[in-house]
């Protein structure tokens, strides 16, 4: 089974309207005739979507604009009304965006956001036809306590919680040790793989082996240009979500062609 890798650049709360345009011209230039096999998404601050809605669109398709995808990093479960703050889905989608990503660790541990919300996010974007970047992963605490998978299935099973086969099809997951987010520990190749590998086996228990076979699972947590090849080498990894590394063009790149390289 084939799977594209996806390699997402997670800006956080970085880059207004003018980083993003200097990033995505640097970006472009670099990336001109390299026609990487990957599928690329840049997620923003909301506020920056419409500037790379803009330069997304109006490039020039020969310098492989249209192979980037752009990403919010959240959305609201609700549709319109008293939410002060925050961003429904059919707003994304007047800005060109295709996936969103769901359930990160910090928005899990800073806004406490549960898999019961995250699971109302993930059913109402693919309501919109938006593509959910599904975040998952353990602290350590509760890696070392051995609870690693029983984590992992409650987050993939409450997160998945009524999605159909066909939306499943459209969801990528994303495996994220919180403890190697942001931090410059990166999980071994092992470690990575082992967790993918259960995932998988997750998806396999809750849709069938097809689905298990065909779903991306991305890695994400201190990945730099030098270790994306060993991690992205690994079978059941396939590309990942990239915070720090991915605020710098040249950086952004390297990892994707060193994870993309045969
Ligand atoms: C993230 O925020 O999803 C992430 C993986 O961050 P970093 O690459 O900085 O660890």
């Amino acid at each position: 089974m084939s799977r594209k890798p996806i390699f997402a650049a997670n800006w956080k709360m970085n880059k207004g309207a003018s980083e993003t345009e200097d990033f995505v011209k640097s970006f472009l230039s670099k990336q001109q005739g390299l026609n990487l096999p990957a599928e690329i998404v840049i997620a923003p601050p909301f506020v920056s979507l419409p500037k790379l809605a803009d330069l997304l669109h109006d490039s020039n398709p020969g310098q492989n604009a249209h192979a980037i995808q752009i990403a919010a990093q959240n959305c609201s479960q609700y549709d319109s009304g008293a939410y002060t703050g925050e961003i429904s889905v059919l707003m994304l989608r007047e800005f060109f965006v295709h996936y969103v990503i769901i359930g990160h660790s910090e928005r899990r541990a800073i806004y406490g956001e549960t898999d019961a919300t995250i699971n109302a996010k993930i059913r109402k974007a693919r309501e919109a036809n938006l593509k959910p970047i599904f975040c998952i992963g353990e602290t350590l605490a509760e890696r070392e306590g051995g609870m690693l998978e029983t984590v992992l299935r409650t987050q993939v099973t409450d997160g998945l919680k009524d999605v159909s086969e066909k939306d499943l099809s459209d969801i990528v997951i994303a495996y994220e040790p919180v403890w190697a987010i942001g931090t410059g520990v990166t999980a071994t190749s092992e470690q990575a793989q082992e967790a993918h590998a259960f995932v998988r086996s997750l998806i396999a228990d809750l849709y069938g082996s097809d689905s298990a076979a065909k779903i991306r699972i991305q890695y994400g947590g201190s990945v730099k240009p030098n270790n994306a090849a060993e991690l992205m080498a690994c079978p059941d990894i396939d590309g990942a979500l990239i915070g720090g590394a991915a605020l710098d063009p040249q950086s952004f790149l390297e990892i994707i062609r060193n994870g993309t390289a045969e």
